[in-house]
């Protein structure tokens, strides 16, 4: 599933190509998109495309009518920006922007993405700290898991506190800040909020950089694959050798989902 640095990829790719272009019109291919007023689209000038935690926010507004086209990728959504009118493929297609120039297509085979209109930013904003802005601070991340109970994996997927992490990335990280996975959020002393606020910003900037995660078909809006599957320290590296100590990468499941981590240098 796209996570904070696979979507900021896609946004970043996508800001390369559609501000300026103008949409033409707007084609649904699937009745669980149906709920979307496309016609509200036609003819608005994309101004901007932004990343409001896991969520692709296309600016279509005008000075007299502001309007944010929201996309959701969930599991496997994917976007495409062709320059041609034509989609390279039919399959999995649910939605088709033709713009002025080229066209956007939204393909997702599991059908679980999600695209909506907003009339105003509140209702797009994402509710909490997002840990690639600016306001992420080591003093705003203590103030975030001050008596939290919960474990710390579990608490990082909550999107209310920080927004965009995915099961992927808060493995990473917290082996990045050697802190141990079942360790509860509100326990971490000063120094383990600092290793890993540090670690949260070295590991997502770098995902970013790569390009995110590809582990089975993630791509941005030109269909380039992202780099940083080679990177990856813990995740999906279960009985693997930890690259740090050498110890066996263990597998713990927490609220349903897997976490990757090496309990010899994981404290
Ligand atoms: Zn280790």
């Amino acid at each position: 599933m796209p996570e904070i640095a696979e979507v900021e990829t896609v946004v970043r790719s996508l800001r390369r190509r559609l501000p300026g272009r103008r949409i033409r019109r707007v084609d649904i291919f699937d009745e669980k998109l149906g709920a979307l007023d496309a016609t509200r689209l036609k003819g608005r000038v994309i101004r901007d495309v932004v990343r409001a935690g896991k969520e692709i926010v296309i600016d279509v507004s005008t000075p007299r009518s502001p309007l944010w086209w929201c996309i959701h990728l969930r599991m496997t959504g994917a976007l495409l920006w062709c320059d041609r009118a034509q989609p390279p493929s039919q399959r999995h297609l649910r939605l088709a922007a033709r713009l002025d120039r080229g066209a956007l297509f939204f393909f997702d085979a599991r059908r679980f993405g999600v695209t909506r209109l907003c009339d105003a930013p509140d209702q797009w904003a994402a509710p909490g700290v997002d840990p690639l802005a600016k306001n992420f601070t080591a003093p705003r991340l203590a103030a975030l898991l001050a008596g939290a109970k919960t474990a710390i994996k579990p608490w990082l997927l909550r999107q209310d506190r920080l927004v965009g992490f995915g099961n992927i990335y808060a493995s990473e990280v917290l082996f990045a800040a050697r802190i141990n996975p079942r360790r509860s959020a509100g326990s971490l002393t000063p120094a383990e909020i600092n290793r890993l606020h540090r670690a949260t910003r070295r590991v997502l900037t770098k995902a970013v950089e790569c390009g995110g995660t590809t582990i089975s078909d993630f791509a941005d809006c030109e269909g380039e694959s992202g780099g940083y599957q080679h990177q990856l320290k813990v995740y999906g590296r279960e009985g693997e050798r930890c690259k740090r100590c050498g110890a066996r990468i263990k597998r713990l499941v927490q609220q349903g989902r897997s976490t990757f981590f090496c309990s010899a240098c994981q404290r």
